[in-house]
């Protein structure tokens, strides 16, 4: 008796299924592009010592072969590589030389991985925010220099989020860039360590801190003002795909016109992708608020494990076949198009 995943494979074939549900597994046959997938450079490792120290975080062994094995694994064409934590921390001034010296150093050995094995990793440049010039100047090393595939900015510096006018010069310069941004979750000074032993960030505060994110952009009307920029939001979005009914309901009136196309249309117009947030709760939200064309694969390789992703992805039937390789790599190969195939 042939199971029902050996039909929907031969509907495949057949250039019929493009409409049925589909699971995750069926769906890759040109391979993955994960976009949110970590490097610990060793340099890094040993520059942050102290305060790694002083985190009680232990960086586990890394190395460009130590993913592509995981990738050759689990059918993981390219990741796109992004840095591991925050670089200015609390302790360093808003223009730390040692933030600038560590976005550089994670940046050019990214930018060596990906030049040693440029169809199986891309980069995600690292800035030094909220160090306006130095960022700027980080910007156009990446992109001129590095030849970076997008940035990876955190969630929130301190006690700002995106939007804030502080960072509207290096916004305006990613728009003039056409840069892919890759938003990693943070937690803002405000909400660390808010219940005694879950951690400096808790469990939840990365999803509520993504949509801080989104709330901030949108109300200082970031998305409108430079349409030119691709935001790719963690996790399914997080906590984005509950509170966007509210944050478009409820959005002040006199900021309407900040967003001549209204709140929807930008959530609409966001990316997203799907690391550890997979299953039929995060999924269905998110189809509900964004089309298909808008979902990446990601995985937060190698802080997790790939199958807290593809598992559940792996039992979704919310996708068809064609929807499947669009998340796996047609969406990711429109936003990044020397990995085209
Ligand atoms: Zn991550």
């Amino acid at each position: 008796m042939h199971s029902r995943r050996d039909f929907l494979r031969t509907m495949a074939v057949a250039g019929a299924g493009a409409m049925l549900p589909a699971s995750g597994q069926q769906a890759r046959p040109a391979g993955r592009i994960d976009v949110h997938h970590h490097m610990i450079p060793p340099g890094y490792v040993t520059a942050m010592q102290d305060e790694l120290k002083r985190t009680n975080w232990t960086p586990r062994q890394w190395s460009p072969a130590i993913s592509l094995e995981t990738m050759d694994k689990n059918g993981i064409a390219t990741s796109i590589l992004s840095p591991v934590q925050r670089l200015v921390l609390d302790s360093m001034s808003e223009t730390s030389e040692r933030a600038r010296m560590l976005a550089r150093l994670n940046n050019d050995f990214g930018a060596q991985v990906v030049r040693d094995h440029p169809d199986r990793f891309g980069l995600f440049a690292a800035l030094p925010l909220p160090d306006r010039d130095g960022s700027l100047r980080e910007i156009e090393y990446a992109y001129d220099t590095l030849k970076a595939d997008g940035i990876a900015l955190w969630t929130s510096y301190r006690d700002k989020w995106p939007g804030d006018p502080a960072f509207d010069a290096v916004f305006a310069e990613l728009n003039r860039r056409n840069a892919v941004v890759f938003f990693h979750p943070a937690a803002g000074s405000c909400c660390r360590d808010l219940m005694p032993g879950l951690g400096l960030s808790g469990i939840i505060e990365y999803d509520l801190d993504t949509a801080r994110t989104a709330e901030s952009l949108l109300y200082n009307g970031t998305p409108a003002r430079y349409p030119n920029i691709r935001f790719i939001f963690s996790h399914s979005g997080g906590a984005i795909t509950t509170l966007a009914d509210r944050m478009i309901d409820d959005y002040p009136k006199d900021h309407l016109a900040q967003l001549p196309h209204g709140v929807e249309y930008e959530f609409r117009r966001f990316y997203y992708e799907t690391a550890h947030a997979g299953k039929p709760a995060a999924l269905d939200a998110l189809k509900d608020l964004a089309p298909v064309s808008q979902i990446l694969f990601g995985s937060d390789v190698p802080i997790r494990n790939y199958e807290l992703t593809t598992n559940p992805l792996s039992q979704y039937r919310g996708f068809s076949v064609a929807d499947w390789q669009a998340i796996n790599r047609g969406n990711a190969e429109r936003l990044f198009p020397r990995l085209k195939t």
